[in-house]
């Protein structure tokens, strides 16, 4: 004990200091991929086809990403001789409708959101990034954000996984049992579009086809400051990324 009080002292605070100021460390965000123009459309459709998970479209000589399919494997970067543009930041959290605009929360609950979060048959990797919030680094104590076990004290479900065939009934009853207002984020790929599972007897192919969804947080898994970010968003303090806002700014 007198070890971490000491420890503490001599190395003050470490925690992130965003969304005060930005972060750059190393190592806090895989980044994504950008939309990127080629020299040729051949070279487009040469990268696009490398795409293990038919998240990247040809079109003439633009290969255009599908953030919700893509499982951040990075060839499309690393694996070839055509390389498409790639974003460091993590400030990715969009709408999940292409259509609607996000409305937050009331202001209110920047002070105190209570966040439930239900593992739909996630293979742990996108679970294991939302449970490093609690922990020093990040630390989402400091910004009014608190885990719940309990779907009457929630404001905003997070959910993790494609929705396996058995976990369609408690996901459904967690989300009837929540208060009003309430928000639903997907986090990662599976819980977005059902990933690599996509949607069979055993998968409902992401969220949305069982729940209404607020907000997606795209990644495979997104590191935790960009699920952090989307839980700015859900009260306003952050604005999601528009649709297709991420592609026009790779063009050039
Ligand atoms: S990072 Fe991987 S999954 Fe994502 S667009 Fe590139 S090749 Fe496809």
């Amino acid at each position: 004990m007198a070890f971490w009080f000491w420890h503490g002292l001599r190395n003050g605070v470490q925690s992130t200091r965003y969304p005060h100021t930005s972060e750059s460390a190393a190592g806090v965000s895989p980044g994504h991929p950008l939309s990127t123009r080629f020299p040729s459309a051949t070279d487009a459709a040469r990268v696009a086809a490398a795409c293990p998970v038919e998240a990247i479209t040809a079109v003439d000589d633009l290969a255009q990403i599908e953030h919700k399919r893509c499982v951040y494997c990075q060839r499309c970067h690393f694996g070839g001789t055509e390389r498409v543009h790639w974003d460091s930041s993590f400030e990715w959290t969009r709408p999940h409708s292409i259509r609607a605009r996000y409305d937050p929360l009331p202001r209110d609950f920047s002070a105190s959101l209570h966040i439930i979060v239900v593992d739909a048959g996630d293979c742990g990797a996108c679970l294991n990034e939302v449970k490093q919030l609690n922990n020093p680094l990040y630390n989402m104590h400091r910004l009014g954000f608190f885990f719940t076990p309990t779907p009457r004290s929630a404001d905003v479900l997070i959910v993790v996984g494609p929705v396996s065939e058995n976990m369609r009934g408690p996901l459904l009853k967690t989300y009837e049992a929540m208060p009003n207002p309430k928000r639903v984020i997907a986090v990662g790929a599976c819980a977005i579009t059902g990933g690599v599972f996509e949607r069979t007897f055993m998968s409902a192919g992401g969220v949305g086809s069982v729940l209404p969804v607020d907000l997606d947080v795209p990644g495979d898994p997104p590191p935790p400051l960009a699920i952090l970010h989307g839980l700015l968003v859900v009260t306003g303090r952050k604005q999601p990324v528009p649709h297709g806002m991420l592609a026009a700014g790779a063009l050039k």
